[in-house]
Formats: structure tokens, sequence, C-alpha cells
């Protein structure tokens, strides 16, 4: 599966947009997009007048990014939204806000979603007291999620029991001094702050 593993800010410039894809960082002086935000490449600064297709694809290409996602993870989440009851647009982000990676990075555990799948991958969380390292399994309300206890002893699990538990959505919740969480509510589409016109998507991928 192609993996795109070139520097994350600029993808920030390509989009015109803060996409927060490395923890702390972007919210530092060190965010390079303050510096420079002008698309990357030699012509990135000369105004080309958008057409309506490529605003539907950066948009398509903005959330994929936020989320790391490949092309083919993505379209399989817009596939299965498809099939769901309801509006597409609105379940292709539920489902992208429910994967295990995303969940680790909205409690605060991780800075960045690229770290929470880190975390993830690397066989550290337990959801309802068993091991999961697929960043792309779906939690669900009532879930336990918490970090494994044979890694709580490491120094970054060590770190995060200290520090204060971080600002998170309501329809999760979770106890830095415990390492445990839960999911309190599945999301709904209000829940989701991130400028996101997923009605662009879905007319993308629907021609
Ligand atoms: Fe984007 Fe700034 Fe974060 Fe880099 S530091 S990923 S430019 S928001």
């Amino acid at each position: 599966m192609a993996k795109y593993t070139g520097p994350a800010c600029r993808l920030c410039r390509r989009e015109g947009e803060k996409l927060f894809l490395k923890g702390e960082r972007c919210n530092s002086d060190k965010c390079s997009f303050n510096k420079r935000p002008a698309p990357p490449g030699i012509h990135g600064a000369t105004k080309k007048k958008a057409s309506g297709y490529s605003v539907q694809l950066r948009e398509k290409q903005k959330t994929k990014r936020i989320y790391g996602l490949c092309e083919k993870q993505f379209r399989g989440c817009f596939e299965k939204a498809e099939n769901m009851r309801g509006i597409t647009g609105d379940n292709m982000l539920i489902l992208l806000e429910r994967r295990l990676d995303n969940v680790v990075f909205r409690m605060g555990i991780a800075t960045s979603r690229s770290q929470a799948r880190q975390l993830v991958s690397h066989a550290s969380i337990t959801v309802n007291g068993k091991t999961v390292n697929i960043p792309s399994y779906l939690v669900n309300k009532g879930d336990v999620i918490a970090v494994k206890e044979s890694k709580a002893d490491n120094a970054f699990f060590k770190a995060l029991k200290e520090a204060k538990n971080a600002l998170m959505p309501k329809w999760v919740e979770f106890d830095n001094a415990k390492l445990t969480g839960k999911v309190l509510e599945l999301p709904a589409r209000e829940d989701i702050t991130q400028e996101i016109e997923e009605h662009l998507i879905v007319e993308l991928y629907s021609k």
C-alpha cells in the first residue's frame, strides 16, 4: 500500500491550511505553515483559478491527509459509508473518527494521529482488555481503551501519567493517571470541528 513518506508540513502547504499532523509543533512558533504558507514547488505561489473538480479533489486529499489514510483505505471508508443508512458524508466522517488510531489521538494519549497509529501498531493499546494492533479498528460505544499494562512503565507512558488530562471531545474520556479511558458515545457530525466539506468528496466519488 503506497504510503506518503515525505515531510508532513509540505502537505499543509499543499492544502493551503494547517492540518495539524505533527503534534505539539503545530501549535508552536515552529509551525512552518506560519512562515511559508504558499504551496510547494516553483509555481506554488502563482494564483490559478480552481476548477470544480480541483476543489473537490483538494477537499478529498486534505481529509485523507488529516486522517493519514492512503487512497485505497479512504475509498474503502467512503464505500462503507455509502452502504450505511443516513447521509454518506456524515457516515464517512464518523467512520474516520471511530478508527482506533484517531480515538487514541482524541483521548490525548498521542499528540498526533501518526504517533497514535504507531502506538496501536506496536501493540501498546488494549480495547476491552484485549490488545488491538489494528489502527483501522472501529470503536463502539462503551469500549474501554487503555494502555497495555506491560507497556505502562516505559518513559512515554510514565510522562503521560504525570501530565494533565488533555482537552478532548465530549464523546470520549481518558484518565491519564489510570491510563484508561472510555468511548462514552459514538461521535456525531457536529463533534468534528475541523473544517471539512464532505459533500465535495461525495460529489467527487459519485462521478
Ligand atoms: Fe502543518 Fe504546521 Fe503541523 Fe507542520 S507544524 S504539520 S505545517 S500544522
